[in-house]
């Protein structure tokens, strides 16, 4: 491994004041070993270490950065925002063009904004619970919605990557009550049987079902289709068959896969759904929505309580809009074709070098399961990949200057600003890695 003497002192620093060094668990490299980059600067498809290493950055702020880091657009609209004040706590244009902008791209009526994906996911079962009057919700195994209570339970990201700390003791790990996590049932990923049974068993004490609209927090697993349905259309006919709701949580997929999201790819109305990431563009920001008849339960016009201080704060809201009118159907185009134009390449290095290994994709997003040796369509099958190929395939793309995600269980992302040439640079790497992870 490189020496990264400046990151080094900054984490020794950080572990002293800041639990493990990070604000945020997968970002400590738990999994892979090694000290985490500080960062210090970023610009379009790089950014650059403590140490002034300038790295291909494949993890985009874990999606938000779909055009790149430091776009000179939105960085003009957030500074002449910010210049005329940060926060008001009180109703801005910006949020006003933001909500609008997330209404004409997806299906959903209204929309209101809060601060984080977690906040947005914690808001929609409430209001589910709320307009339902059921207290119980359907997850799937490897899916992560934010770290909501009840959403703990067998969950994926970083749970999912420091499996043993956080989640083994009990279903939704230290400090969740029993109590909670009991109202959440918990069904493998594309496994309509367990769904069935579990509709069979609890169906009128349900309130929902949520579920990552195309999954990329147990690395990317695929929805599939069965009889021509469509897991997202088999999700929506089973809840509604037993007057629940079905949630689409599209924080990470929103604005990314296409320009409204999975909805772009399956056309499967959800009843509620979550954004975040990119409606944010690199701020915090997040959003949950649905028809104006399920949201119009929410306070001050109905009963079911909802806030925040900083909610549709206006130089977030102005990042997010820019960011969303920038993203245009090339942006699309071009992501697809850069993201497909890599996984091809890290197939072919891997097998070179004999690396057994799944690629999952989800359009700009999409995961490598090395030592995978058969489809990955569920967490317990991601679960075969192996960490060690995966640590030693992570640190030798990082020697040779590309950041990937440290953790086999999230996935790459690509920005606007990857073109031929950053991806060339990747595809450069590729061999070396492959090797390593070949040995390991
Ligand atoms: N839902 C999904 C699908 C996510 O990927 C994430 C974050 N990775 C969240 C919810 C939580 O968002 P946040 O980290 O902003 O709380």
């Amino acid at each position: 491994m490189q020496p990264v003497p400046a990151s080094e002192e900054l984490f020794a620093r950080a572990q002293r004041v800041i639990p493990g060094g990070v604000n945020s668990p997968v970002r400590a490299y738990r999994a892979v070993g090694g000290t985490p980059r500080f960062i210090t600067s970023a610009k379009g498809a790089f950014v650059t270490d403590a140490d002034g290493n300038e790295l291909v950055d494949l993890v985009g702020s874990w999606g938000p950065m779909i055009l790149g880091h430091a776009h000179p657009q939105v960085l003009d609209a957030v500074q002449a925002t910010a210049a005329r004040g940060t926060s008001f706590g009180a109703p801005t244009q910006a949020e006003v063009e933001l909500a609008e902008l997330i209404v004409e791209r997806t299906p959903i009526e209204m929309v209101r904004l809060v601060n984080s994906g977690t906040e947005a996911t914690m808001s929609v079962l409430r209001l589910a619970r709320g307009i339902t009057g059921r207290n119980k919700i359907v997850k799937f195994a490897g899916c992560y919605h934010g770290h909501v209570d009840s959403l703990l339970v067998a969950a994926g990201s970083g749970v999912a990557t420091l499996g043993d700390a956080a989640s083994r003791a009990v279903p939704a790990g230290p400090g969740v009550p029993d109590a909670v996590a009991a109202d959440t049932l918990v069904a493998p990923y594309n496994d309509r049987a367990a769904v069935e049974k579990i509709f069979a068993e609890h169906g009128d004490e349900i309130a929902c079902i949520i579920t990552e609209a195309s999954p990329g927090n147990m690395g990317v697993i695929e929805p599939g289709t069965e009889n021509g349905e469509h897991f997202n259309a088999f999700l929506k006919r089973t809840a509604h068959a037993h007057g629940a709701l079905f949630v689409s949580d599209e924080v990470m997929t929103g604005f990314r896969v296409t320009r409204s999201g999975q909805f772009g790819k399956d056309g499967v109305e959800p009843d509620l759904m979550t954004f975040g990431k990119v409606m944010g563009g690199g701020f915090p920001t997040a959003a949950f929505g649905g028809s104006a008849a399920h949201m119009l339960h929410l306070s001050p016009v109905g009963g079911v309580y909802q806030a925040g201080t900083l909610s549709g704060n206006p130089v977030a809201s102005v990042a997010g809009a820019t960011t969303l009118k920038l993203c245009t159907d090339d942006v699309y185009s071009h992501l697809d074709a850069m993201s497909a134009k890599l996984q091809q390449a890290v197939t072919t290095a891997l097998q070179a070098f004999g690396v057994p290994h799944v690629i999952n994709t989800a359009n700009s997003m999409f995961s490598v399961f090395l030592g995978a040796e058969s489809a990955v369509t569920n967490y317990e099958q991601a679960q075969t990949q192996s960490q060690e190929a995966f640590a030693a395939f992570f640190h030798s793309m990082l020697d040779q200057g590309i950041y990937l995600p440290p953790s086999g269980y999230e996935c790459w992302f690509l920005s606007a600003a990857h073109d031929e040439n950053v991806v060339g640079r990747v595809i450069d790497a590729l061999p070396k890695a492959a090797a390593a992870a070949r040995k390991a």
